[in-house]
């Protein structure tokens, strides 16, 4: 009998030992009776990410808040940053700054960005 056993292909022992496992899962979701969490697609947090990404958005009073658009900044200091970074560059920055999507990474971002 245990001869018998062993003889057996090694790919059939996997295939079994997956199909129990995928079963197992099954269950598993089929138990709770409560619907999962999904924090991504929370009114609160589509806002936030809007509003981080400067596009348009309602705020929590109802008031419709519009997006901004990029507009190329010269400060005219003696630094002459306009001359130094074209309006390429600054637009490049403000997408990689508005594609972080998040108040706190962005805020990481300008403090990894300057100097005081
Ligand atoms: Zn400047």
């Amino acid at each position: 009998m245990c001869d018998a056993d062993r003889s057996l292909p090694l790919s059939d022992d996997i295939s079994l030992a997956l199909d129990v496992e995928a079963e197992e899962t099954v269950i598993e979701q089929c138990r709770g009776r409560k619907r999962t969490r999904n924090v991504h697609n929370w009114k609160k947090n589509i806002r936030k990410r809007k509003r981080a990404r400067s596009e348009k958005y309602t705020s929590t009073t109802g008031k419709a808040i519009p997006g901004k658009s990029f507009t190329a900044v010269d400060c005219h200091c003696p630094l002459k940053c306009a001359e130094k970074i074209s309006d390429e560059r600054q637009s490049a920055m403000r997408h990689q700054f508005s594609n972080l999507s998040d108040w706190s990474l962005q805020t990481t971002f300008i403090c990894s960005q300057t100097k005081v």
